[in-house]
């Protein structure tokens, strides 16, 4: 069964049979998918022989620090000149895990000197496609890294999955279904799973890795998210978490100390929408999760600047931490009817 069209594998074949000059690059904020995808393109890339450099706009979480080959990651923020060399002299531009420019936050206004064949591979709803020249896209698929497991064995090299490619591909696989809780009915994505540890994954290790590192202040953080900074608006069934900075700054906040912190209200019974608002510099950062039919995404790309799937979703708004919610609280009485579902084994 070919996931991607064996008419664009030909094609993409066909550019990749030379040695190129090939750019990496994922979105803003990159999570453990992003990471994922992009180093496992990497590896692969590179045992084709070709000249490969990763891009991300900014710093990766320090949970995935141990993802082999991750170091060679230039990030945009703190290496620009680099960057925009190895973009001016990119002939393929393999862009990973977001489906618009704007995703790229500051690399968005760099993208440009690239003037090479820019190749999408993506599982977010609604790619923006006259942005590249082939663009695999899908939003069945659990996460871009199991799209880049596909794309690796339809171009024909299995083979090359090392243990390596296996590694950074799990970390995207397991980060992106919430350690297999949701996006994870397809059993092919089980399937990829299984084929990954008979490549050298040792699944319980790199579990460990990503979701038992925390630092003693990430936990509290967690704790006093909930504890202090969570309001549950039961008529809607859903609950806002907020965290100003100076929350942040008061347990040390390190990139990656929020990761997850969206999930929590979830696990409330009757609760189907969940909202973490997180004070940046020049804007609240907003993500949303829901459980069940209600799509995240439709709210977010109508209400708050961004978009993400129909469980996950992102966006900003360019005002305080106190307006924010007040617009969050004149949002969702238009949603009311809409959140009012209870989860049951029958549901
Ligand atoms: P998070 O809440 O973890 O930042 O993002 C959840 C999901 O929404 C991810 O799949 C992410 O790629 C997407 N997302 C986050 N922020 C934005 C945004 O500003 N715009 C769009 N289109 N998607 C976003
Ligand atoms: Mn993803």
């Amino acid at each position: 069964m070919s996931i991607i069209p064996d008419k664009q594998i030909q094609e993409i074949k066909e550019l990749l049979s030379v040695s190129r000059k090939i750019v990496i690059t994922t979105h803003n904020n990159p999570d453990g998918d992003a990471v994922g995808s992009s180093v496992a393109m990497y590896h692969y890339l590179k045992q084709l022989g070709h000249q490969v450099t990763m891009v991300v706009p900014n710093m990766y979480p320090g949970f995935l620090a141990w993802i082999p080959g991750i170091k060679e990651m230039l990030v945009y923020d703190r290496q620009a000149a680099q960057v925009k060399h190895v973009l001016t002299e990119s002939e393929v531009v393999f862009c990973l895990d977001f489906n618009a420019i704007n995703r790229l936050g500051s690399v968005s206004d760099v993208i440009g000197r690239s003037s090479g064949k820019k190749i999408l591979i993506d599982h977010h709803i609604d790619p923006e496609t006259d942005s590249f020249d082939h663009c695999i896209s899908t939003v069945d698929i659990s996460s871009a890294s199991e799209l880049v497991y596909y794309f690796i064995v339809q171009s024909g090299h299995k083979n090359l999955i090392n243990k390596e490619v296996s590694e950074a591909l799990y970390a995207g696989i397991v980060t992106d279904t919430g350690s297999f809780s949701f996006s994870c009915n397809r059993k092919e994505t089980w399937e990829v799973m299984a084929d990954l540890i008979a490549r050298g994954v040792d699944a319980q290790k790199l579990h460990r890795l990503i979701y038992d590192t925390f630092t003693e202040d990430r936990l509290r953080l967690l704790g006093f998210a909930i504890h202090k900074r969570m309001i549950v608006m039961d008529e809607f069934h859903a609950a806002l978490i907020y965290l100003t900075k100076s929350d942040l700054k008061r347990f040390h906040y390190k990139v990656g100390d929020t990761e997850g912190i969206v999930n929590y209200p979830l696990s409330m019974d009757k609760i189907n929408l969940s909202i973490l608002l997180t004070e940046k510099d020049k804007m609240i950062k907003m993500s949303f999760r829901s459980k069940g039919d209600f799509s995240v995404n439709e709210l977010v790309r109508k209400h708050f600047n961004g978009g993400g799937h129909k469980n996950a979703a992102g966006g900003k708004s360019f005002t305080t931490v106190e307006k924010a919610i007040e617009e969050i609280k004149k949002v969702l009485p238009l949603y009311k009817d809409q959140l009012n579902y209870v989860l049951s084994y029958d549901s």
